[in-house]
């Protein structure tokens, strides 16, 4: 480490994404001595988001952050569409409540928005530490006292750590809290920045000017079939456009996720969507999808563990920013209660997983879809059959041609059921109502 840099510090972050950065500026705003380390040459340039952040938990950390924070567009619409090879059955809602001040929610880009909440956990009185590696957590007996960086003399103390290193938890899984990552636990995800002129995103997607976005989750052909989603959200001047899938489910498969992005990009429903632009950015990254029955222990005697190190991502949902931010927000409340009692054992610590479950909806959340996406792998007609079959009927019910409209329901139902026999069909809609109500 830098040799005007002291070693011992009341709290250690290590890693300066969503949930650490929220924990740093807490910290430093309550008066803790904090560093965070992060392995990226700049706070954001390791990190990916589709990106949609939510506005309320957000200021819970940051209050009024969308004032003076590089946030791209407030989304006003949000739509869900299925996709088959040729056609798309959409789901749209727009509401004028989204656009009361302040908006539901954001598109960002996340180079942009980690700078600037890094910016405030600094201002706060953080010292963040960039390209450094944190290789290994120091322990005395079951307690944690600080880290090891792979610098010369990279050993750093402080009776609490928080472990924010993002869905890689490798540091989490060195202290036995966490098991491996496995196949089922993390969806692998492409994403590329288009760039295109602002009026040309206004006018094609119905956008009255550069206060009204609209965010796209694509299901069906928009993965081939595979347990996952596509995604297109409008910034300012850029188009964010992904794909991603179980990395179970790209086991034995012909599809890549880039070959899935470049696949998605020539569908007939998107390919003018994005006609003429520019490609810029590309990026991949792991969701962790595990959820509550896969999160790791969240305390430990002088160690905490926030975002997605926590598998604190509910996907149905599309929500993991805003379960980084504010579990980022309680572990660094927690750290200063421990300090204020000169107390950092686990049974302090565990005030975190109690706050966490007292004071946002995050575990309730992640229990409540704790089955959904073994549900889905269960499944798998839903994201294939089903999505071919509505298209179908409703082609069919909208030509007009010889056919008589009963006759056509009637063919509609021998499809139906061609496709899938009522007791699978029943099964499908029971299972889902119990793994996902
Ligand atoms: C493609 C994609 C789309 C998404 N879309 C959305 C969305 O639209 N809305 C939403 O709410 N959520 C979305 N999410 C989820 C959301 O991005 C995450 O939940 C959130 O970023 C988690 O924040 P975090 O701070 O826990 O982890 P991260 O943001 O991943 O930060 C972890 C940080 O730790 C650093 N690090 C890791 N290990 C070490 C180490 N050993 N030493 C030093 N530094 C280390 C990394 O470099 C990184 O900066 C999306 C995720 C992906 C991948």
């Amino acid at each position: 480490m830098a040799t005007d840099v002291s070693n011992k510090f009341d709290v250690i972050v290590v890693g300066a994404g969503l949930a650490g950065l929220s924990a740093a500026y807490t910290c430093a705003r309550a008066g803790l001595e904090t560093i965070v380390i992060e392995r990226g040459t700049k706070p954001g340039t390791k990190n990916v988001m589709g990106g949609v952040l939510y506005t309320q938990p957000t200021a819970r950390v940051f209050p009024e952050f969308w004032k003076d924070a590089p946030v791209e567009r407030p989304v006003l619409e949000q739509g869900a569409w299925i996709l088959t090879k040729d056609s798309v059955i959409k789901l749209s809602y727009r509401s004028q409540r989204f656009a009361q001040e302040p908006p539901n929610a954001f598109t960002v880009l996340r180079v942009k928005l980690d700078k600037y909440f890094a910016d405030q956990a600094e201002e706060a009185g953080a010292l963040i530490i960039c390209e450094t590696l944190v290789e290994e957590v120091l322990t005395e007996g079951e307690r944690v006292i600080g880290v090891r960086c792979g610098r010369p003399e990279g050993e750093l103390y402080a009776p609490i750590v928080i472990l924010a290193e993002g869905v890689n938890s490798e540091l989490t899984r060195q202290l036995g809290m966490q098991t491996d990552l496995k196949p089922t636990d993390a969806a692998s995800v492409v994403k590329e920045i288009i760039r295109l002129d602002r009026e040309v995103i206004e006018e094609r997607f119905n956008l009255s000017g550069p206060d009204d976005g609209l965010t796209i989750e694509m299901y069906g052909d928009a993965t081939a079939g595979l347990l996952g989603t596509g995604f297109l959200y409008t910034n300012q001047d850029s188009l964010s456009l992904g794909v991603g899938c179980l990395l179970s489910q790209l086991v034995d498969c012909p599809h890549t996720p880039y070959s899935m992005l470049q696949r998605l990009k020539q569908h007939p429903m998107i390919a003018p969507l994005i006609e003429g632009g520019e490609s810029g950015e590309y990026m991949s990254h792991l969701i962790p999808e595990g959820g509550y029955n896969r999160m790791p222990q969240l305390f430990g005697h002088g160690v905490l563990v926030v975002g997605d190190a926590a598998m604190l991502v509910n996907g149905v949902h599309r929500e993991g920013s805003n379960h980084a931010l504010l579990s980022g927000l309680l572990a660094a409340q927690t750290a200063v209660e421990a300090h204020e009692k000169g107390d950092f054992s686990g049974r302090v610590l565990s005030h975190y997983r109690a706050r966490l479950l007292e004071e946002t909806p995050t575990l309730h959340d992640l229990r409540k879809y704790r089955n959904a996406s073994t549900y889905m792998e269960r499944h798998p007609a839903v994201l294939t059959t089903y999505p071919e079959l509505a298209s179908d009927a409703i082609y069919e019910m909208l030509k007009v041609d010889d056919v008589p409209k009963r006759q056509k329901q009637w063919e509609i139902v021998r499809m139906a059921l061609r496709a899938r026999s009522l007791t699978g069909m029943a099964w499908d809609a029971i299972d889902g109502a119990r793994s996902m109500l």
